[in-house]
């Protein structure tokens, strides 16, 4: 399997992860936002699938440029853009590579972290899509001298994991549940779960195309 088709691999796992999740994202995003987080995921990812068939992407790059483009016009919300905004940013680093290798991988997911945190303006700790993916690229760093683009992602699905979890005794400072104060407390942020739920299901298309 080429670079371009294992990337199209991870985005069919995060598409049928994102499917699998839909009811789980929308039950966080009830309890601290409007409950329709699982919803805008999942069509942002089976608009990327369809975009995907008919532009027939001949890079990694482009790949995650097709995934960009069907989430930012067809998610609305703030995870849509975010989301968009973070797979350009990727797509942009990536140039026009035809191989990846573990370094890239991680660079990529640096840029996407970048364009999220300019466009939100969040930081760790704002109880947002950041707490999952800041300690996810600095995992990716770490992993990257060692190992390969699979393990990359695996290193950054467990930061993920633990990020999104640290978000439970967080109140918010961006986005809807910045509205609740107090009351954000006790719920895991809908965006930082569905970040991780992305990388390890990278991380699981990857472990398969090795
Ligand atoms: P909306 O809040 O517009 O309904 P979604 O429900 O799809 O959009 O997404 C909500 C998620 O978006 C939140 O759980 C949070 O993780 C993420 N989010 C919101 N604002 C920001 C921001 N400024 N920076 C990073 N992530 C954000
Ligand atoms: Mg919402």
């Amino acid at each position: 399997m080429d670079a371009t088709q294992a990337t199209r691999a991870v985005v069919e796992e995060m598409a049928t992860v994102m499917e699998e999740n839909r009811r789980r994202l929308t039950k966080l995003d009830s309890e601290i936002g409007d409950g329709d987080h699982g919803n805008n995921m999942n069509r942002g990812f089976q608009a990327a699938l369809e975009r995907l068939d008919t532009a027939d992407p001949s890079t990694p790059a482009d790949v995650l440029k097709a995934v960009s483009m069907a989430l930012i016009s067809k998610v609305g919300g703030a995870a849509g853009p975010l989301y968009g905004t973070a797979f350009l940013r990727a797509s942009t680093a990536l140039g026009d590579r035809e191989d990846i290798s573990a370094a890239d991988a991680a660079e990529a997911l640096e840029a996407a972290l970048g364009g999220i945190k300019q466009r939100g303006k969040a930081e760790v700790g704002d109880k947002t899509i950041v707490d999952a993916l800041q300690p996810a690229v600095e995992a990716a760093k770490e992993a990257a001298g060692e190992g390969s683009v699979a393990g990359v992602f695996r290193a950054a699905a467990t930061a993920a994991e633990e990020g999104a979890e640290s978000t439970v005794s967080m109140r918010a400072r961006r986005g809807r549940a910045s509205y609740l104060g107090a009351r954000a407390e006790g719920h895991q942020d809908p965006g930082a779960t569905s970040t991780y739920l992305l990388l390890d299901a990278a991380a699981r298309a990857l472990e398969g195309a090795s």
